[in-house]
């Protein structure tokens, strides 16, 4: 297969001169080869058009890319999977993030017209546990008959950093489980994406005559979300069978701490806005120890956040968690170096009365800062972790003062999409002339900087999701905890090469992908036998088990 580096957004797809230009006689086989050939000019000339449009015209286009796509995976998967694993890099904006939020604004004009609006639906204000099972049962009949091996869920109220678009967010699951399929070989008749439907607080979106949801604010209360959760969590547990994997996706953080937290032990689930982000990023940050001189272990950092929501705290979290497992410190030792900047500014111990219960471990007692300046002024951290959404937050004042006490401070701008990002790949660099390490949410391309390349990394959760699920489904895991993200991070680590981090990147070229979900499916699931929590029989050869369990279009 062809490789690709995400270092080179335009590298040519590789043209295989027995297929291309070739018209096959009437009455001959097309070979699969052939039709994903066909599928990719047509992509491409959509791109070529992309490139020269307006920006008017451009997200229309855009659009029309990912319906295109989108069409293809019901008409012919086989093809629509081949054509997106081999030109992942490039492909991926239109199967995901950044177009899928798009679609997902307009989803019912979007998906609805072109007949690739297939998700289900759960009704959350008139349902109950046994209406959830007949519809999984009549989904299971119509559409996947050899059973679901994931889930992926949202209830839409936090899409992407579009905020609550109700119904309309069943772009995301859909479009998550293409990632499954291309990246974790999770097999696409097996992948069943749901909306729990709780209404819309945007009346904008709400009361548009197209939006087929329900026409209602989120009037349910706690008890009522909980209770429809449970419903079903349990209900997809006794359809599917227990070790159905459930992913959770773009809840709101009022409930996703607290579903996260009831469901993490009962069933083989894990959010992936909250651990999958946290993951993806103390894997960079575990690649950067083999950068930065002065740092050498999680330890001796001192991190300051901007944002302190889902990403923010599930990344906090997770290294609080990765430093306790390498030191065997307390919780509270292990929480002391790393510090918060809400919308409020920074979490400390005067304002514990009004924290959320997940911000509390950050409010310690160190003084107080309105500005992300003021708090970097005051803790002069060697690391910044921007998850806040908010453009342009990481200031030149910010860069050089770090710079200035630090010889490679971290700097990582993870807000999506790139309009949103605290700062550029090129700012950073050019900033710390040249010296921090740096990564991203959304792709930036290779700075050049005192006559070094330095190639900017792309945190994208995708590195870690598949992987993460493809162990779990391999070893048939009761559970995926904290330390299973652990694990993927030091895994995804690992498959770091040294040329790339010589160029700044700590994470490896997209097109590696399916190898990295392999190891760290192999990892995963290794664990899970050791730890006596895998309901399969162990295989002689775990690699080999995952390989195997690997659904390949080129198959
Ligand atoms: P979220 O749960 O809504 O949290 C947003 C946080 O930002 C909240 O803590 C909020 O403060 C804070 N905030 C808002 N305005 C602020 C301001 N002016 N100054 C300081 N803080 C401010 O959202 P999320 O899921 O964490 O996602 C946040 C961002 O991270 C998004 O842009 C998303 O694209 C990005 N992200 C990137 C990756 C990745 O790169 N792999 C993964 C996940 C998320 P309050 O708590 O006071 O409301
Ligand atoms: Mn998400």
């Amino acid at each position: 297969s062809t490789r690709f580096d995400n270092s080179s957004p335009s590298a040519p797809p590789n043209s295989d001169a027995r297929v291309k230009g070739e018209v096959p006689p009437m009455g001959n086989v097309i070979e699969p080869e052939v039709q994903v050939e066909t599928a990719w000019r047509r992509a491409e000339t959509i791109l070529k058009a992309i490139e020269k449009a307006s920006p008017n015209e451009k997200s229309d286009l855009e659009l029309t890319l990912y319906q295109t796509l989108q069409t293809l995976s019901f008409t012919s998967p086989s093809t629509f999977y081949s054509l997106i694993t081999l030109h992942l890099p490039i492909l991926m904006p239109y199967v995901y993030t950044p177009v899928v939020g798009a679609a997902c604004v307009n989803w019912y004009e979007v998906a609805g017209h072109a007949g690739i609006n297939t998700g289900l639906y759960v009704d959350g204000f008139n349902s109950n546990k046994q209406s959830i099972i007949t519809q999984l049962k009549d989904y299971k009949q119509t559409k996947s008959a050899g059973g679901v091996d994931a889930i992926v869920v949202t209830d839409g109220e936090r899409i992407l950093g579009l905020g609550d678009l109700g119904a309309n967010g069943m772009g995301i699951p859909c479009g998550k489980l293409h990632l499954y399929t291309a990246c974790g070989g999770v097999d696409p008749g097996k992948c069943l994406p749901v909306t729990l439907d709780c209404g819309c607080n945007v009346e904008e979106i709400r009361e548009k005559e197209t939006y087929a949801g329900v026409k209602s604010k989120r009037t349910l209360t706690t008890e009522q979300f909980d209770k429809l959760v449970e419903n079903f969590m349990e209900a997809s547990m006794e359809v599917f069978g227990r070790e159905v994997l459930i992913q959770f996706e773009d809840f709101g953080n009022g409930n996703a701490f607290r579903v996260l937290e009831d469901w993490q032990p009962k069933s083989t689930c894990f959010n992936d806005d909250i651990q999958g982000t946290a993951s993806v990023v103390l894997g960079g940050l575990i690649s950067s120890l083999r950068l930065t001189e002065e740092v050498t272990s999680l330890k001796e950092h001192k991190f300051v956040f901007l944002g302190a929501g889902e990403a923010g705290v599930g990344i906090a979290n997770l290294i609080a968690y990765a430093i306790r497992a390498e030191t065997g410190c307390s919780d509270e030792e292990s929480y002391k170096n790393i510090h918060l900047v809400d919308s409020k500014g920074l979490v400390s111990k005067s304002r514990t009365s009004e924290l959320a219960h997940h911000k509390l471990p950050y409010a310690h007692d160190v003084g107080e800062a309105t500005t992300l300046e003021e708090a970097v002024e005051l803790l002069n951290p060697t690391a910044i972790i921007g998850v806040s959404a908010q453009p342009q937050t990481f200031t030149e004042n910010v860069i050089k003062h770090m710079t200035k006490n630090h010889k490679n401070p971290i700097v990582f701008a993870l807000s999506n999409p790139t309009s949103k990002a605290e700062c550029t790949a090129e700012q950073a660099y050019k900033w710390s002339s040249g010296n921090c390490v740096f990564a991203s949410g959304s792709p930036f391309a290779p700075v050049e900087i005192n006559g070094v390349t330095k190639i900017p990394g792309q945190g994208n959760n995708a590195y870690v999701f598949p992987g993460i699920g493809l162990g779990a489904l391999t070893a048939g895991s009761e559970s995926i905890s904290d330390n299973d993200m652990y694990i993927a991070a030091k895994s995804l680590s690992e498959t770091v090469a040294q040329d790339r981090l010589d160029a700044g990147c700590l994470y490896p070229p997209l097109s590696d992908i399916r190898d990295v979900s392999k190891k760290i499916a192999t990892d995963i699931a290794t664990k899970a036998w050791e730890d006596g929590i895998a309901r399969h029989p162990k295989p002689a050869d775990v690699r080999k088990a995952v390989e195997d369990r690997m659904w390949s279009p080129f198959d």
